[in-house]
């Protein structure tokens, strides 16, 4: 169904269609399928819904956000199981995206309170300067599909919270969990158009979002290639835009670090979602002196980890996303192993049984991998850990860096000195210092390079959704 105007709906055409289970290959539901005439729609009723919407206190819209959150505080595992069917990642797993889904919905509710203007000294006895800070208007909101819930909330929750209303359109894998967030919003009681969700044709309805001169904002979160063909696009009708785009995160293990911590922290950072978060590392780079043991007490611990359907108990990897993911890690393998890695653990995609009807990769390690290798350039999406060796500081920041992403980068190591040496010179928005899982809702998330423009989270996150007016004010004094 498709939500316009306070409404649930099919598509004008009546088209749908199908999500498939990526664990068993099962059909788990058809959805509608919208185009241009749908998003145009949902536009007007953003565009209607605005100016009301403005209007409320910060405190009337936090009741609506703190409502929505409790509903879907309340339907935690039944949503989380939905999110495991749609795209395979284990439920424990699609539990922890539910909490940081409502984390944003919790602390944007509140960080609508301190939307602050400012007063400017004049330059003339009789003025006065005053910045009054104002939503900027119908955004469009574009979201991928291996955090189907999170991703949606970062974007909505800001928008909403600073006045502005918002047409979404969620990633056609995954249109089930984003129908169980705007179930939430519509229970909430949310006045009809503040909220609309548009799934379908990803050029259609994106394409009459990008057309749109009433749509002032685009953010989006998906692929780096999408996100700059998006920039392009908004050029036309000069739109903000955010993008949070790919990563090809390194991870750096030193000499002086905890290695039984940084080996647990690497797998954390490596295997979450089967390798499918765009902060997921890429690049292991270890000091030559550390990396033999380093190797070995990874390969231990990955005994520990069980691949299977994300609704089985004890499983903790799931399925790739589709059969095109499993074609991207095999071609990086291949590759890696020509030019010289040695395969460790793993390498195959995983075919007995049960696990034959899915796309379930076995989690892989590479020693030996080089900067040549498409493994360091390309992100992998799926699991796959590359163990680079480095002898210097210098060397290994520079090899870090060597890279058109900037999103996430990992450094572990015992040495303070150190730790801000090398934060401080990575290229990337963000530094897990011996913390592989850094994503929280008040923080900034965010990359530079071609990882992406702006910040989602935090009370950076809600700036983007927000204009400056400058009132000059002549008085009589
Ligand atoms: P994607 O292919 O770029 O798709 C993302 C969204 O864009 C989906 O809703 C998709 O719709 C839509 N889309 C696809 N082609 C489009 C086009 N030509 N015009 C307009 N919209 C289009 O990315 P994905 O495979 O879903 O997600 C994985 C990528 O997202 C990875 O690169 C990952 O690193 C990145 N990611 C980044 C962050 C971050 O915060 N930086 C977070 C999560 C993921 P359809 O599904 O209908 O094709």
């Amino acid at each position: 169904m498709l939500y316009i105007n306070g409404q649930w709906c099919d598509a004008h055409s009546n088209q749908t269609f199908e999500v498939k289970n990526p664990a068993t290959g099962d059909i788990v539901a058809s959805v509608a399928k919208g185009d241009a005439v749908d998003a145009e729609a949902a536009i007007t009723a953003a565009q209607a819904a605005l100016q009301s919407w403005g209007k409320k206190t910060a405190k009337e819209r936090y009741a609506y956000m703190k409502k929505a959150a409790d509903i879907l505080r309340s339907r935690t595992d039944e949503i989380a199981e939905l999110v495991t069917r749609e795209m395979g990642k284990p439920v424990a797993e699609a539990k922890g995206e539910l909490g940081l889904a409502i984390d944003y919905l919790d602390w944007y509710a509140e960080e609508g309170k301190r939307i602050y203007g400012d007063t400017i000294p004049a330059s003339a006895t009789n003025k006065r300067i005053i910045v009054i800070r104002q939503p900027i208007g119908v955004v469009g909101a574009i979201t991928p599909w291996n955090f189907p819930l999170a991703m949606i909330t970062r974007k909505v929750a800001p928008a909403i919270a600073a006045g502005c209303t918002i047409v979404l359109k969620a990633a056609s894998a995954t249109p089930l969990s984003a129908i169980e967030i705007f179930k939430a919003f519509d229970e909430a009681g949310l006045p009809p158009g503040v909220v609309n969700l548009v799934n379908g044709s990803a050029s259609a309805v994106v394409g009459a979002m990008m057309k749109s001169p009433v749509v002032r904002k685009i953010t989006f979160t998906g692929s780096t290639e999408v996100g700059k063909e998006l920039v392009r696009q908004s050029a036309d009708t000069m739109k903000k835009v955010s993008m949070e785009l790919g990563g090809n995160a390194p991870f750096l293990v030193f000499e002086d670090a905890d290695l039984e911590k940084a080996a647990e922290g690497a797998i954390a950072s490596k295997f979450r979602n089967a390798g499918q978060t765009c902060v997921c590392t890429n690049r292991i780079y270890v000091q030559k002196s550390v990396a033999k043991k380093f190797a070995e007490i990874i390969a231990e611990k990955m005994k520990l980890l069980v691949v299977g359907n994300g609704l089985d108990a004890g499983v903790n990897i799931g399925p790739l996303i589709d059969n095109q993911a499993i074609e991207k890690v095999e071609d990086q393998i291949a590759d890696a192993m020509s030019k010289g890695a040695t395969l460790i653990s793993g390498g195959s995609r995983l075919m007995e049984g049960e696990l034959a009807k899915g796309t379930f990769f076995q989690p892989t390690v590479l020693l030996h991998t080089t900067q040549e290798m498409k493994i360091s350039r390309e992100e992998t999406f799926g699991p796959v850990a590359p163990i680079f060796e480095f002898e210097t500081e210098e060397e290994v920041i520079q090899k870090a860096n060597d890279t058109e992403f900037g999103l996430a980068s990992y450094v572990f190591t015992q040495n303070l000195s150190r730790m801000f040496r090398v934060a401080e010179a990575l290229e990337y928005g963000i530094v897990g210092i011996n913390d592989p899982l850094p994503t929280v809702a008040q923080a900034p998330f965010g990359g530079v390079k071609e990882s992406g423009v702006g910040r989602e989270g935090g009370k950076y996150g809600i700036e983007d959704y927000l204009d400056y007016k400058f009132l000059s004010i002549q008085l009589e004094i």
